[in-house]
């Protein structure tokens, strides 16, 4: 039976999760609670995640806000502490997980991303072209390559949003997350370093369609 404990390595990653979850909190993405983040210890024994622990306050968050579940979502005995619970939309960071070469996801509340959507009334995709930062994306060589960000409906149903999101991605392989109205953005990377980038290309983008609207 596998053991769950972190390596080196990934003490390291949580350390870089705790300092990334109060800069996003600093820069109003994650007000009143909300927010939850995750990642998949690359090298630690076990197939196990580390989810963000419901209802903190993201400026304090701290490494023992973290819990380590299973894939079915299960708190591992490590962690089962206090009553402690992962945050209610942990489903969708293990759909995402299990769909991807995701090994972090992050999920914050920007006012920016709403605004994003509201850009683009019932579209639910939106077509970005032209812009040099869309190579931030992994894969993105061009500025002139054309990259779909789904947005989907808010649902507080989170197998149905999990269902939609897994059919995005049986016709779209080039995803690294997605907007949900009035709501949030979600996005990944195979490593810390790159969801962080993937979620600053998503927030200069929605930066530049809001300009754009105005
Ligand atoms: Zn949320």
């Amino acid at each position: 039976m596998a053991i769950h404990t972190l390596t080196h390595d990934d003490e390291d990653n949580l350390e870089f999760m705790v300092s990334l979850i109060r800069q996003m909190h600093a820069r109003q993405e994650s007000p009143a609670t909300s927010g939850n983040y995750s990642f998949r210890p690359e090298k630690s024994e076990g197939d196990f995640f580390m989810l963000s622990e419901s209802a903190v306050d993201k400026s304090i968050f701290g490494r023992d806000n973290f819990i380590g579940v299973s894939e079915k979502g299960e708190v591992l005995p490590l962690w089962q502490k206090d009553g402690r619970n992962a945050a209610a939309e942990s489903t969708l960071h293990i759909a995402i997980y299990n769909r991807t070469n995701a090994h972090c996801v992050l999920h914050s509340h920007g006012l920016d991303s709403v605004l994003f959507a509201e850009a683009f009334p019932g579209q639910d995709v939106a077509y970005v072209k032209g812009l040099e930062l869309l190579k931030g994306f992994s894969g993105v060589d061009s500025h002139e390559e054309t990259f779909h960000i789904p947005i989907f409906e808010n649902n507080q149903d989170m197998g149905k949003l999990c269902k939609k999101l897994n059919e995005y991605l049986d016709e779209n392989y080039q995803c690294f997350g997605f907007v949900l109205r009035g709501h949030g953005i979600t996005c990944w990377g195979k490593s810390v370093w790159e969801a962080k980038r993937h979620l600053e290309v998503y927030r200069y983008l929605f930066e530049y369609f809001i300009h754009r609207a105005k």
